[in-house]
């Protein structure tokens, strides 16, 4: 494979053997990404995990997490995935995070067969997949990598080999390392005794290009706590029964980036003004839409744009914090149906749309196409657009193809409907 090379990006890898690390410390030594142990097996989950996940983050690290996988039979390789999305919601998600989450498989306890590893590898990594929406990468040793047949190329491989001299070797499923862990034993400030140390096989800009991705905004406030919704409710702070004029939304960590869920020209980002219709909003980011709506992001910690910048759906526009009258770090969003005057703010409920109903309208405009008619086409073979709703359902049983054609049951309907009542947040 490749030599290391001047000019890619350093990274180290933790768990909860570093102990307690001063991640702005460790900053300064230039490394530029860190993955973090996250799970092993069906049920462990490193309990340093979150505390590294977050300190990583506001260090201003690309961060990714590492699941160590000690199943020898398919269904185990299952459950450990489902142990490690699970514990991933901890940190807001896999895709709360920069960087993919990692298929750990480096040792063969239950001595498997290559053809049983691979089947063992496969079905962690499918499963992952699914339940995080991310493709996942594979760590592994230098000598452990052969076992990988080329029905793992696809995946990326990061790949342990500590030698100064010798570069790791080719293997059927690679010719190419994406991230060489190329030493156990490096020294980084803020971190107490050895760490590893990885190089990401490019510059910054292109590990960005590699994992990054314009954030998935087709649910609504995916990533989100939503604790308070819009309409009447009793104020958090004052205790009068009080119109909600958006939606309260919350991130982990409290300072934790917000996105903006629709593309526009920011109009406001600064401390609202008291009168401005912004007073006791705080850091406030202001988008219009094309429509002319109004997309208001209160209580910020930090604006990260600036007044008549246009603004992608998806992009970073500030940080989560409880600036003005806020009842701790949360995101107030609420969408204005005009922007003038006061910014579009009106004393009563009658400037204000319910935001969620309004971005499924924003969005749901295009209609979905079937590429056949229902009439003729088999109904068990999903169309592409339905195809990753069909896998999931019928996964769980649903659809079976046992009775085609048969009528839904309300007990399906009741799932389908469960589902969508939480995605937007209900
Ligand atoms: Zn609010």
């Amino acid at each position: 494979m490749q030599t290391r090379k001047p000019g890619n990006v350093q990274g180290i890898d933790v768990s909860r053997y570093q102990g307690t690390i001063d991640w702005a410390k460790a900053k300064t030594s230039g490394i530029t990404f860190v993955f973090i142990k996250a799970t092993e097996g069906q049920t462990y989950t490193d309990r340093n995990f979150v505390s590294n996940v977050k300190g990583a983050l506001s260090a201003g690290l690309l961060v990714g997490t590492y699941h160590f996988l000690r199943a020898t039979i398919a269904d185990v390789a299952k459950a450990e995935a489902a142990h490690y999305a699970k514990s991933l919601e901890a940190i807001g998600g896999a895709k709360a995070l920069q960087l993919p989450p990692v298929m750990d498989y480096e040792n063969n306890p239950g001595n498997l067969s290559k053809a049983q590893i691979n089947i063992v590898a496969k079905a962690f990594l499918t499963e992952l997949e699914r339940l995080t929406g991310i493709k996942p990468i594979i760590y592994t040793g230098n000598s452990f990598a052969a076992n990988f047949d080329t029905g793992l190329s696809g995946y990326d491989l990061w790949v342990a080999r500590y030698s100064n001299t010798r570069v790791p070797d080719d293997q059927s499923a690679w010719k190419t390392w994406t991230v060489w862990q190329y030493s156990d034993s490096g020294k980084v400030p803020g971190i107490a005794g050895n760490v590893d140390l990885n190089e990401y096989n490019g510059s910054l800009a292109d590990l960005k290009k590699r994992y990054g991705r314009e954030r998935d905004m087709s649910i609504p406030f995916e990533g989100y706590r939503l604790t308070s919704p819009f309409g009447m409710r009793k104020h958090p702070v004052s205790g009068v029964n009080k119109f909600h004029r958006g939606v309260d939304l919350v991130v982990i960590p409290a300072d934790g980036p917000i996105y903006a869920f629709v593309a526009g020209e920011v109009i406001h980002a600064k401390l609202g003004v008291s009168g401005s219709g912004f007073g006791n909003y705080g850091v406030t980011v202001a988008i219009k839409d094309d429509k002319g709506y109004l997309h208001v992001y209160a209580h910020l910690s930090a604006a990260g744009v600036k007044v008549g910048q246009q603004v992608k759906r998806g992009q970073l526009i500030g940080k989560q914090g409880s600036t003005g009258i806020s009842s701790g770090a949360h995101l107030h969003y609420e969408v204005r149906k005009a922007c003038t005057p006061q910014f579009g703010y009106t004393a009563t409920e009658a400037g204000v749309v319910e935001p969620t109903q309004y971005l499924i309208n924003y969005f749901g405009q295009k209609p979905v196409k079937e590429e056949k008619p229902v009439t003729v086409r088999d109904i068990n073979v999903p169309s592409e657009w339905a195809e990753a709703a069909w896998a999931e359902v019928t996964a769980i049983g649903f659809f079976d193809g046992k009775r085609p054609g048969a009528v839904i049951t309300r007990e399906e309907i009741a799932v389908v409907l469960s589902r969508l009542l939480k995605n937007i947040g209900v």
